[in-house]
């Protein structure tokens, strides 16, 4: 594959280590937030891993700036309409997201492929009512996604073989693992993880078990690499509880996904994880 010029809009927890992933292949990418300082903060995250890289050994200091450079922070989506490929890692909200499609539709060529990051709406959803639905594609990276290998490559109904098997292909060529799967709420991985969370969140709130005490059992003696808890301030509470909602309404209310009122309560304060400094545990700068 030749290089692409690939846009990716949320510059995030996910964006900026998307971002970083394609970049790292040798893709130019222009980096879209409408926040001004979560862009600075995105290219301080890209700096700081690529300094390790470095002091390890893995890359030279030629490559190092290379790789910063391929990285262009924008503000104006405009910008993006020379994209080959546009990965969408907004806020998880459909109505954000669908009308991020809907301006990209007009945007971008025609050929331009349409990935969205989402952890568990529907891409059929996303794709409704939009221009050329046939390239829109879920394109499901994992936290942190300079590191996790797997990527959910998601057929939406209208999504087409052709535009499938080239997102699947340019998955390949991040150096990821892709796995194909169909339009299903919260597609495989966060549909299998959502009791995981919502179970240790039944524990705390029982009072059976402290929030320490679940993610060291479940490290030391499940072998998990994370806690539940320990995991959503990772990820951060706010999506995680959106996903967790998600899914739920998707199921029809099934009881087994609903969702919690400690994780309700936590994003209404802004509680958000590592990402505003504070979650389930604290942190510093
Ligand atoms: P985040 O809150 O860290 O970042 C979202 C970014 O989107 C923010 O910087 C915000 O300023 C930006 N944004 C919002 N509206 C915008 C707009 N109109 N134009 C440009 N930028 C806009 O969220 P995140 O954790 O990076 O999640 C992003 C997406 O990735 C979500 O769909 C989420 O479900 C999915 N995802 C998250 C994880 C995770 O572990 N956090 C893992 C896999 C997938």
């Amino acid at each position: 594959m030749t290089y692409a010029q690939v846009g990716v809009i949320g510059a995030g927890t996910m964006g900026a280590g998307i971002a970083f992933v394609c970049a790292r292949q040798g893709h130019n990418v222009l980096l879209l937030d409408m926040n001004e300082a979560v862009l600075k903060k995105a290219q301080s995250y890209v700096a700081s891993i690529l300094a390790k890289d470095v002091s390890k050994g893995k890359i030279t200091e030629r490559q190092k700036e290379e790789i910063y450079e391929r990285i262009s922070p924008i503000s104006d989506m405009q910008k993006l309409y020379g994209c080959d490929m546009v990965i969408e890692a907004v806020s998880e909200r459909l109505e954000l997201k669908k009308s991020i499609f809907s301006s990209l539709a007009n945007i971008c060529r025609e050929d331009t492929l349409l990935l969205t990051n989402t952890s568990s709406i529907s891409i059929t959803e996303i794709a409704g009512g939009i221009k050329s639905p046939e390239r829109i594609i879920g394109f499901h990276f994992f936290n942190p996604a300079p590191v996790m290998p797997l990527i959910e490559v998601i057929r939406g109904k209208k999504s087409s073989d052709e535009n499938v098997e080239k997102a699947y292909q340019f998955a390949e060529n991040l150096g990821k693992v892709p796995v194909l799967v169909n339009d299903t709420p919260g597609f495989i991985v966060n549909r299998v993880a959502r009791p995981y969370y919502n179970e240790a969140l039944r524990i705390t709130g029982d009072q059976v078990a402290s929030i320490e005490q679940i993610d060291t059992i479940m490290k030391k003696a499940g072998g998990f690499k994370m806690g539940p808890f320990e995991l959503q301030d990772m990820i951060g509470i706010d999506i995680n509880f959106a996903t967790t909602e998600s899914v739920y309404t998707n199921f029809f209310h099934e009881g087994r996904f609903k969702p919690s009122r400690i994780q309700q309560r936590m994003v209404q304060a802004g509680s958000l994880g590592r990402k505003s400094g504070e979650g389930f545990y604290e942190y510093s700068e």
